[in-house]
């Protein structure tokens, strides 16, 4: 099983590497990228396996139970009693707030390939100092240690999640990891972020919704770990997207926060070098426009069913950062057509999804739309109507995969 979470494709490394036109030493990182990252997905698979999904917020004693008692109470004091601890749990379920345990600890990898990195450097911890310019002249542990806190703030302001296990989990993060290294993942337990190589790649820790991207894989392991290969894969990365872009969104100017008419769904607009002809990595509001450079090919995402690519498992893990261009757009469809703030919209109906339990490891697109559309509310037609545009219902049909 393949379980990286990696922002950048391999697919698109390998372009870069097969086509050969980028400069001699840019070509031969991408390749030392490429086999490093193929170390690091396979060191990984366990701490995946190891994480829990978290058990509800509920009572040892379930509700129902107190409901029974009450029902069949022998005495009025034994019905008021039951009566009262039913009225206390349900009181204690609709106000009980996670309590706030923001975290944080970047490391300076200080160019390691070591997976997990070594922690025996430590540029900032929660509430020390952002270090100076000189100590580290691209600032990408200042970028990690603030984006790591508009994206805990962002996940926990509207949707009480406290961490990415919701249990105050500490933010262990790396910066400089590996030479030259392209690209940003989380590990099961860590974030990570390479250099870029400022020739194609600019770094990663700049970018609000790649942290944030990476932030919810996390989130995503602990609520519905769907299993990084196809549909439920591209199900993994555009969850990733989706509340990567609402970060974006909010978090770049809280003061001022994008509307869905606002954004321009680009996720990693600031990836690219200067020279690289390229808006962004992945759009959502046009999935496969993003790049188009002879360098690094052309964004090859469907933006509806009907361009879905049947890929194999090696080939993107069967396609996981290209088939989300598929759920990218419905949610993209679903937020405009709410409209508003993407959070107070289609956000919380994605979030309900993904943490309702119901969301199996191998979900496919039909599945997890019909659990967007069931937990709509009153915008149930906006979403039935947003996915239809990208070709629900889809064969539900794992032969479809
Ligand atoms: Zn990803």
């Amino acid at each position: 099983m393949t379980t990286c979470c990696c922002i950048i494709p391999d697919y698109l490394l390998n372009t870069i590497v097969e086509k050969g036109t980028a400069p001699q030493h840019i070509v031969h990182a991408c390749q030392s990228t490429l086999e490093k990252t193929k170390l690091l997905q396979s060191s990984r698979v366990e701490a995946i396996a190891s994480a829990q999904r978290q058990p509800p917020s509920e009572g040892i004693i379930p509700p129902y139970i107190h409901e029974t008692i009450a029902r069949t109470a022998a005495t009025v004091e034994e019905r008021e009693a039951a009566l009262s601890t039913l009225t206390h749990d349900a009181k204690r379920r609709t106000v009980a707030r996670p309590t706030r345990q923001l975290n944080r600890t970047v490391y300076n990898s200080q160019h390691s390939w070591d997976d997990p990195p070594p922690r025996d450097k430590i540029a900032i911890k929660e509430g020390g100092a952002l270090i100076s310019e000189a100590e580290d002249p691209t600032k990408d542990a200042n970028e990690c240690y603030i984006g790591l806190k508009k994206t805990y703030d962002f996940f926990f302001k509207f949707f009480q999640r406290n961490s990415i296990n919701s249990r105050g989990m500490p933010l262990d993060s790396f910066v400089h990891f590996g030479v030259h290294f392209k690209n940003a993942f989380w590990n099961g337990r860590e974030l990570v972020f390479g250099d870029g190589d400022g020739i194609i790649f600019n770094g990663f820790t700049d970018e609000l919704d790649v942290m944030a991207h990476e932030f919810t894989h996390g989130v995503v392991q602990y609520t519905s770990p769907l299993d990084y290969t196809f549909q439920s894969g591209s199900l993994n990365e555009s969850l990733a997207d989706v509340f990567g872009i609402m970060v974006k969104q909010y978090a770049e100017n809280p003061d001022n926060p994008q509307t869905v008419d606002q954004s321009n769904w680009l996720i990693g607009e600031g990836i690219w070098a200067a020279g690289v002809n390229g808006r962004a990595l992945r759009d959502m509001k046009n999935p496969g426009t993003a790049y188009d450079d002879d360098r690094i090919g052309k964004d090859d995402q469907p933006a509806h069913w009907k361009d879905f690519k049947k890929l194999d498992i090696s080939q993107d893990s069967g396609g996981v950062h290209i088939n989300s261009g598929i759920p990218n757009r419905a949610f993209y469809l679903a937020a405009t057509k709410i409209g508003g703030y993407a959070w107070e919209g289609a956000g919380p109906i994605w979030y309900k999804a993904l943490t309702s339990g119901k969301l199996g490891r191998n979900a496919t697109f039909k599945e997890f739309a019909d659990l967007t559309i069931e937990n709509a509310g009153k915008h149930g037609d906006e979403i039935k109507e947003a996915w239809q545009l990208v070709g629900y219902p889809f064969p539900d049909s794992r032969s479809e995969l």
